[in-house]
């Protein structure tokens, strides 16, 4: 039997993990914040500018703002018109993020952008700063903590996620500090954790993470978790962690169709999280390069074909208004 004390413990333990229902959440787009409710159709994972210079060299002062807006406006206008009110922009630091143009592009285009905060570790952390190698992952949180308190680089503008990334393998022991750190920002901010991940074992590693730090994995998105079987799905989902679909594009309409028909025959859709990983503008390149990821396909082409095969509005509204707003909710 449970002492008194042990019980208090226990319950209060709980309570602390315990997340607010999501209508009285917020999210933090770049223009300010506002209730999950008002999110509307919100595509989890784009990108407006990426910028794949490495962690030295990726500055602002690489691009132009004004020719930027000009060239991806227009995609912004597009989604409006199709219906996408909040879009979540995946660039982390070090690659191209730029709060100020997202609030700018945001204002222009009517639709609400969320940024966010954290480091990258992919690409054999090519696009970490030198300190996050040597920092602590107390030291790494305090940082993304002061980006959600104080605003990003002195804009004012408030990260809406926390976005880290991780090696495809088995995490290594700086990568697992990139997840802890994750996991203590989360704990003070209330931010949801995406992580660029892929493959299913270092997602299950970077749950096993979350929980040792006491963090739930709903807070947790497996970001690109395209190309895994049901059964890690299945397994994510009990955990209780979202689901990422996150590479929509116009050569995979058919796999993300199965795959979402069988996510629903499951009764997994409610874990579901579905984007393009489009875009995006290029600094390198002139004037951008070609924006050969197309952000429309799920409108113009996974909507109807699921729809003649026996989803309804309750599957959309699920899948991208309500798991949006509960998954990233402060
Ligand atoms: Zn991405």
């Amino acid at each position: 039997m449970l002492s008194r004390r042990h019980f208090l413990r226990s319950a209060l333990a709980g309570m602390c993990l315990v997340r607010k229902p999501a209508r009285k959440r917020i999210v933090h787009a770049v223009t300010g914040p506002l209730p999950v409710v008002d999110m509307g159709l919100t595509l989890i994972h784009e990108h407006m500018l990426v910028d794949f210079v490495g962690a030295e060299k990726a500055t602002p002062g690489r691009w132009n703002r004004a020719d930027v807006v000009v060239k991806m406006l227009p995609y912004l206008r597009e989604l409006k018109r199709l219906g996408c009110q909040t879009l979540l922009d995946c660039t982390p630091a070090f690659l191209g993020k730029d709060p100020l143009l997202l609030r700018e592009l945001s204002e222009k285009s009517g639709v609400r952008i969320l940024t966010n905060t954290g480091y990258y570790g992919a690409a054999d952390n090519k696009f970490l700063p030198p300190h996050a190698f040597t920092e602590t992952a107390d030291q790494l949180a305090d940082r993304w903590v002061a980006d959600f308190t104080n605003g990003i680089d002195g804009t004012g503008i408030r990260p809406g996620f926390i976005k880290i990334s991780v090696n495809p393998g088995t995490l290594s022991d700086l990568h697992r500090k990139l997840v802890t750190a994750a996991a203590r920002t989360h704990k003070r901010t209330g931010l949801t954790i995406c992580s660029h991940t892929g493959p299913y074992v270092p997602a299950f590693e970077q749950i096993e993470v979350l929980k040792q730090e006491g963090v739930r994995p709903d807070a947790f998105v497996w970001t690109h978790a395209q190309g895994n079987n049901m059964v890690h799905y299945a397994r994510a989902v009990r955990e209780g962690t979202w689901v990422s679909m996150d590479g929509l594009d116009n050569t995979n309409v058919s796999t993300y169709a199965e795959t979402l028909l069988l996510m629903k025959e499951n009764r997994f859709l409610h874990r579901t999280l579905l984007s393009h990983d489009a875009g995006w503008y290029d600094p390198a390149k002139p004037n951008g390069g070609t924006i050969d990821r197309d952000y429309a396909v799920l409108f113009k082409r996974l909507m109807p074909d699921l729809n003649k095969r026996g989803f309804t509005r309750k599957d959309w509204r699920q899948i991208m208004v309500d798991n949006p707003a509960d998954a990233f909710g402060v």
